[in-house]
């Protein structure tokens, strides 16, 4: 879980998907991955983007798991952003997963894109936004709303938008963002 979303950031799922398999083959401990040897790790996500930078990443994390945590994931926001290569975005996504604990949303570039082109937020930093979204989402949505918002935005919510054919086009507060969609 925490390797699938470190591996996650700025990479599309499918090539995660293809390479986790043969990942967790080989490691399957916090230990294991802290013990890895850092250019065969290196090698075996190199389809991933920053694979160096998240090799090191990975290794570090699960190292300090070990150390601080006895082996077992942490369940809190404030210990899981301590750990190197995890922001808020993939402690969300963990939290939600591993746990079913919301502290937030997970902010990835999907709702980062979103949120501005429904007015949602009109800030950059992923921070912001998700502190903007919290503020006018019903707290029951948060935990799944980046994967409705990756759906729909496949669907139809697409670089160039279908909205004549979008099924919440009379209630899409698109109209009320300033700048060009
Ligand atoms: S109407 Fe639908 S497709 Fe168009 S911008 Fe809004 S959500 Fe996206």
């Amino acid at each position: 879980m925490v390797t699938a979303a470190i591996l996650s950031a700025q990479t599309l799922d499918a090539t995660v998907n293809k390479t986790t398999p043969t990942l967790f083959a080989k490691y399957k401990t916090a230990k294991d991955y802290a013990n890895a040897d850092i250019e065969e790790l290196t090698d075996m996500i190199r389809n991933i983007s920053f694979a160096g930078n998240k090799a090191k990443n990975i290794i570090n994390t699960m190292k300090a798991i070990q150390e601080k945590y006895n082996g077992k994931v942490p369940n809190k926001m404030e210990e899981l952003i301590e750990l190197p290569g995890i922001g808020r975005k993939t402690a969300n996504t963990i939290l939600i997963n591993a746990y079913n604990v919301v502290e937030g949303i997970p902010v990835d570039t999907w709702v980062i894109s979103r949120s501005y082109r429904w007015g949602l937020s009109l800030n950059n930093d992923p921070d912001k936004i998700e502190r903007d979204l919290m503020n006018v989402i019903d707290k029951k949505y948060w935990h799944n709303w980046a994967y409705v918002v990756k759906t729909h935005g496949r669907a139809v919510c697409q670089t160039v938008p279908f909205c004549s054919k979008c099924p919440v086009n009379k209630i899409c507060p698109k109209n009320n963002v300033k700048k060009q969609l």
